[in-house]
């Protein structure tokens, strides 16, 4: 189970092509032409994935992997899906953290989207779509957790799987893909293919007679998580009644008020919630300033907001100069006091071409911050872009992705590209494979893994890795 969540897990990074108006074609292309290669993906079942699955009737694993497949890929290259290292870290981190007590079948992964609408989904497969805009109106982490373990919670209890289930019983398994390719488009924003598939994606997401038992069964879900994790439960319910009284006040609901409705009996059972534990972090308010610096739509907002940390001050301040200007200018002293402004001095190197400056940095900064994908990303660019050879990359960093420890698809890119300017075959095979099991290309992993393994490594744990990885996706895909 672990290893299986450990390979399939990924986070969305940026500077991958933005291709935001053929992408739905081309995932539906590509879903007509894998389906094929796929074969029956619902019948033959991970032996990893089948101890809490095996009863479930209708929507199954395989089904959920293959529909999971296919929307990676479109996140990959969705236009308006968000690719910023820092952010997508923090979701990560913060999102894995609340559903880890939800013992997932399929791990969860989380992206955002770059709109200043209020919204969050979520889509079959354990995937779910933040807007910066809805991190932009929360006040605090516990209102942002609050959002995300409700989102969790209507994947866990399963009313994403019997929406989608809804569907495939009227139109066939294969709509399943379409609709969810279609409500991603919806809230990524494609207009066109929105228009054309979103319809029907909206009504799949809202349209139900189970809504607002669905609702109240993912908010009691949601007080449980915020409880274990020891934020302040009336998060989401502060987050709902904000969003009620601007609904009220202007007169048009955001489309989050709209997927998830929340009738008065509910609010007033939500606003009664008990509050205690923390609310927020250092982190998040950091994490929040940036996510309207990079929206780039209401820059004044960042010096609006009521900051309970020092430290978010200094950091707003750069933020207010740099969005809208787009100039950034010296990050200062806040570079060693948190990974966030760590992560903006390591691009301002990068982008000024001082690479291995930005390696440097890096590696002292990953003493305090070990393992921090978002900090790593920038190492790898760095590498990549300085033309250093493999064997001069930190070996500690150099394993975990050997062994496709990581979870960020584009550290496993950068990865591949340094292993195969250092013409070392194998390690760039095996990177390549990685990349492809994390953005929803199984087959692309398969084959890859298999060359690599060929090729062979001096790396004993790495290539047991590779052989793991291997078996598990024959057991899953019959690859
Ligand atoms: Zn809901």
């Amino acid at each position: 189970m672990k290893y299986l969540s450990r390979i399939i897990n990924s986070t969305p990074t940026r500077n991958h092509q933005k291709a935001s108006t053929k992408s739905l074609l081309l995932t539906l292309t590509s879903t007509i032409l894998s389906a094929s290669l796929i074969g029956a993906p619902a019948q033959s079942q991970s032996s990893l994935l089948k101890s809490n699955t095996g009863s479930v009737a209708g929507f199954s694993v395989g089904q959920a992997l293959e529909v999971r497949n296919e929307l990676l890929k479109q996140v990959e290259t969705e236009g308006g899906v968000l690719r910023d290292p820092t952010l997508n870290y923090y979701l990560a981190s913060l999102g894995n953290k609340l559903a880890s007590g939800t013992n997932p079948t399929i791990p969860y992964r989380f992206f955002w989207v770059k709109d200043y609408v209020i919204n969050a989904s979520a889509f079959p497969g354990s995937i779910i779509g933040i807007n910066t805009g809805l991190m932009a109106a929360t006040k605090n982490e516990s209102e942002l957790a609050g959002v995300l373990g409700h989102e969790i919670s209507h994947v866990s209890r399963r009313h994403i799987a019997r929406r989608y289930e809804k569907a495939a019983q009227t139109a066939g398994a294969r709509s399943m893909v379409l609709l969810a390719a279609g409500a991603l488009a919806a809230m990524t924003g494609s207009v066109g293919q929105a228009a054309v598939f979103g319809a029907v994606g909206n009504q799949a997401q809202s349209s139900i007679d189970e809504t607002r038992v669905f609702e109240r069964e993912a908010d009691d879900a949601a007080v449980v998580l915020l409880q274990r994790n020891g934020y302040s439960v009336s998060g989401f319910a502060s987050f709902m009644l904000t969003l009620q009284k601007q609904h009220l006040g202007i007169g048009k609901a955001p489309p989050f008020l709209l997927t998830h409705p929340l009738p008065l009996d509910r609010a007033t059972t939500l606003s009664r919630v008990e509050s205690s534990g923390t609310s927020s972090s250092q982190s998040y308010e950091l994490a929040k300033i940036r996510a309207i610096g990079v929206t780039n739509v209401r820059c004044e907002q960042i010096n609006q907001q009521q900051y309970e940390y020092g430290l978010s001050q200094q950091y707003a301040s750069y933020w207010q100069h740099r969005c809208g200007s787009g100039q950034a200018s010296g990050i200062g002293e806040l570079r060693n006091s948190h990974w966030i402004p760590a992560t903006d001095y390591a691009e301002s190197l990068y982008d000024a071409g001082r690479h291995n400056e930005a390696m440097l940095f890096i590696e002292a900064a990953l003493a305090q911050w070990p393992n921090n994908e978002a900090l790593i990303y920038h190492y790898l660019k760095s590498a990549e872009s300085s033309a250093t050879a493999i064997n001069q990359l930190s070996q500690g960093i150099a394993n975990s992705l050997d062994s496709g420890y990581f979870s960020m698809p584009d550290l496993y890119r950068s990865y591949a590209n340094i292993a195969q300017n250092s013409g070392d075959k194998a390690k760039s095979a095996a990177a390549f494979a990685y990349h492809a099991l994390k953005t929803g290309r199984p087959f692309d992993a398969a084959e890859n893994f298999r060359k690599a393994i060929q090729i062979g490594t001096n790396s004993t744990e790495a290539k047991s890795n590779w052989i793991i990885a291997i078996n598990e996706l024959h057991s899953t895909y019959g690859l």
